[in-house]
């Protein structure tokens, strides 16, 4: 599984490499919410179902449905994604982001899409610049302070949490 192919293609690439797995072996794609940085690179992806919140696929609708060719397969889908992986809806940077919630070792990992830009967004608990919503967003840097272990923000390195403050870049 794949959350937000993103658009460089030589880095997705690169991720699946390190990961010992072929394009093909990916059989899902979650996009945390339809910027076109973040699903793009799916092209390369040609076996997998797309995945993304109900809310998000209404959003990418009224905005015209930019890249209808790739995007028009997007399934909306409910909370449970895989084995230890919800997803959750947090609404702020556009109208329908979605994170997913992966429990993995006694621990939380929190990907967020841009919910989170980078660590120092989240340490001044700061929304991103583009968002729909800075107050809804706001929410969701609180739920994440509470909630989650490490956080893999949508334009950082992942960061490990210790009471609710970043603690360590990963
Ligand atoms: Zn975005």
């Amino acid at each position: 599984m794949v959350v937000d192919p993103g658009m460089d293609d030589a880095v997705l690439l690169a991720g699946l490499d390190a990961a010992a797995v072929a394009p093909e072996a990916v059989d899902t794609v979650f996009i945390t919410h339809t910027h076109g940085d973040h699903y793009r690179s799916a092209h390369l992806l040609p076996n997998t179902r797309l995945l993304c919140s109900g809310p998000e696929q209404h959003a990418w609708w009224s905005r015209g449905a930019p890249d209808k060719e790739l995007l028009g397969r997007m399934v909306p889908t409910t909370t449970g994604i895989a084995p230890g992986v919800r997803m959750v809806l947090t609404p702020g940077h556009t109208p329908g982001s979605a994170t997913l919630l992966v429990a993995q070792a006694g621990q939380l990992i929190a990907v967020v899409g841009d919910a989170v830009d980078s660590l120092d967004f989240f340490a001044r608990r700061e929304p991103s610049h583009n968002a729909v919503d800075p107050e809804a967003e706001r929410r969701n840097l609180q739920l994440f302070a509470g909630i989650a272990d490490v956080i893999v923000p949508g334009h950082g390195r992942p960061f490990r949490l210790e009471h609710g403050s970043p603690a360590t870049e990963l």
